[in-house]
C-alpha cells in the first residue's frame, strides 16, 4: 500500500461517524504503514526543496506547549452540582451505569468539599505557571466556554465567576484568564464536544471567552480532539479561527497527518482552501501516562518516546506541539514527566512559543505552504 501525501494532508480519508464518538478517533492511514512516528511529509519536502524552516535566533526547531483547561477544581461545590445536573440531562444518550457512577463521584467530591480542608488537587494553574516561568517558557492555555447550546456529558463544568485558589488568593476564573494573557501566555478556546460540526455552536462558545478576555481569540483546540475532516475546517473558517491544534491523537502520539509543519486546513465539504492554519498536535500527556487508556507507559518509557519524537522534529526543523493537562499535575507521574520533558527540551534550546506565535512566524517568515506543494506534486503525477 502506498500513500498519496496530498490526500493525507487535506484529510481525504475518514471513517464514518460512529454515533457521537470522535469520527477518526485514532485513525490515520499511517497506522497501517507503520509510519506514525515519522514526519514523512516534512522529509519529503526537504528532499524535494532542499530547504528547512528557519526559526527566530536560528533556533533548531520550535516547541509549542499547550494546555487544555478541562478542570480547574475537583471539589468545588457548584461545579459538582453542575456535573450532576449534566449527567442527568445526558443520561438518555449514555449508559445509565456510567452516568450513575459520574453522579456518585460528584457526590463524593461535594462531601470532600464540605468536610475537607487543604488544597484542591485540580486547582494548579498557578503551579503550572510557576514551572513554565522557571523554564522561561510561554504556552497556550485553551479555556472552555461557560455555556453550550447542545450538551455532551464530557463537557467542562466551570464558569468564569467560579473562584479557586490562585497563588494563595481566591480568584475568579475570569481574573485568572486575564492574568494568564497579561503574563505573555496565550489564551485560546477549548471548544466543546458539539462544536466540531456546528458553526453556530462554535461561534457562541468563542464569543463567551472573547467577552471575558476582552479581546479576540485566534487559536482553538477541540475537546477530546474531536474533528471531522469533512466539516470542521469550515466551522473554523466561519468562526474566524486562525490557528487550530486539534489534529493529534487521544490514545497515541505521533504525526497524524505525516507532518510536524503547520499547514492550511482544507474544506472538503466545499472543496476549498481555507486560511485556517493547523499546528498539528504531536504529543499528549494522557495518551502516554493514563492508566486506563492509550499507551499506558511508565514515566521512563514516556521520556524515551518524547526523546525519539523530538529528535525527528529536530531533524526536519519542525514544530513539536505538546499537550499537558493542568489538572493532571496532581498526579506525581504527570508532574515528574512534565518537568523532565521541559528539562530535556531545554538542552536543545529550541524556540518555545505559543500556538499563535508559531502560526504567525510560519505565515510571515517561513512561508512554506505544504498543501500547495503537495497539490502540485500530485497533479504532476496525475498528469
Ligand atoms: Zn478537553
Amino acid at each position: 500500500m502506498s500513500i498519496n501525501y496530498y490526500e493525507l494532508i487535506i484529510g481525504k480519508f475518514f471513517r464514518p461517524d460512529i454515533k457521537d464518538y470522535v469520527p477518526d478517533f485514532a485513525y490515520s492511514p499511517l497506522n497501517i504503514l507503520g509510519k506514525l512516528y515519522e514526519p514523512i511529509i516534512d522529509k519529503y519536502w526537504i528532499e524535494k526543496s532542499k530547504y528547512k524552516p528557519i526559526w527566530p535566533d536560528k533556533k533548531p526547531y520550535a516547541v509549542c506547549i499547550t494546555h487544555d483547561v478541562d478542570h480547574v477544581s475537583r471539589y468545588n461545590f457548584p461545579q459538582n452540582l453542575r456535573a450532576i445536573k449534566k449527567a442527568i440531562k445526558s443520561m438518555e444518550k449514555r449508559k445509565t451505569k456510567k452516568s450513575l457512577s459520574m453522579i456518585l463521584e460528584s457526590f463524593g467530591n461535594v462531601l470532600n468539599y464540605i468536610f475537607r480542608n487543604g488544597k484542591d488537587p485540580y486547582s494548579n494553574l498557578d503551579l503550572l505557571i510557576n514551572i513554565e516561568k522557571n523554564f522561561d517558557v510561554r504556552s497556550t492555555f485553551f479555556f472552555a466556554p461557560e455555556k453550550v447550546l447542545k450538551i455532551h456529558f464530557s463537557d467542562c463544568v466551570y464558569k468564569y465567576n467560579d473562584k479557586i485558589y490562585f497563588f494563595g488568593k481566591k480568584k475568579t476564573i475570569a481574573d485568572i484568564i486575564r492574568y494568564i494573557a497579561k503574563e505573555g501566555f496565550e489564551v485560546g478556546l477549548h471548544s466543546q464536544w458539539w462544536s466540531y460540526n456546528d458553526p453556530i455552536e462554535f461561534a457562541n462558545q468563542k464569543k463567551q471567552l472573547e467577552f471575558v478576555l476582552g479581546k479576540k481569540v485566534y487559536s482553538n483546540r477541540n475537546h477530546f480532539l474531536k474533528f471531522d475532516n469533512r466539516l470542521t475546517p469550515y466551522v473554523y473558517k466561519k468562526g474566524r479561527i486562525l490557528y487550530d491544534s486539534s489534529l493529534g491523537f487521544n490514545d497515541n502520539i505521533g504525526f497524524r497527518r505525516g507532518t510536524s509543519y503547520p499547514f492550511y486546513l482544507y474544506d472538503l465539504s466545499n472543496n476549498k482552501k481555507t486560511g485556517v492554519m493547523e499546528i498539528p498536535l504531536i504529543v499528549q500527556d494522557s495518551a502516554m501516562l493514563l492508566k486506563v487508556k492509550g499507551l499506558r507507559i511508565s514515566v521512563k518509557k514516556c521520556l524515551e518516546y518524547v526523546y525519539e519524537i523530538k529528535e525527528k522534529v529536530k531533524s526536519t526543523s519542525g514544530v513539536l506541539t505538546i499537550l499537558w493537562h493542568p489538572h493532571s499535575l496532581s498526579s506525581k507521574n504527570f508532574y515528574v514527566a512534565f518537568t523532565e520533558v521541559l528539562k530535556m527540551l531545554k538542552e536543545d534550546d529550541p524556540w518555545f512559543a505559543t500556538v499563535a506565535e508559531v502560526g504567525e512566524w510560519w505565515k510571515n517568515e517561513v512561508k512554506i505552504n505544504i498543501v500547495d506543494f503537495l497539490e502540485e506534486e500530485f497533479n504532476k503525477k496525475e498528469g
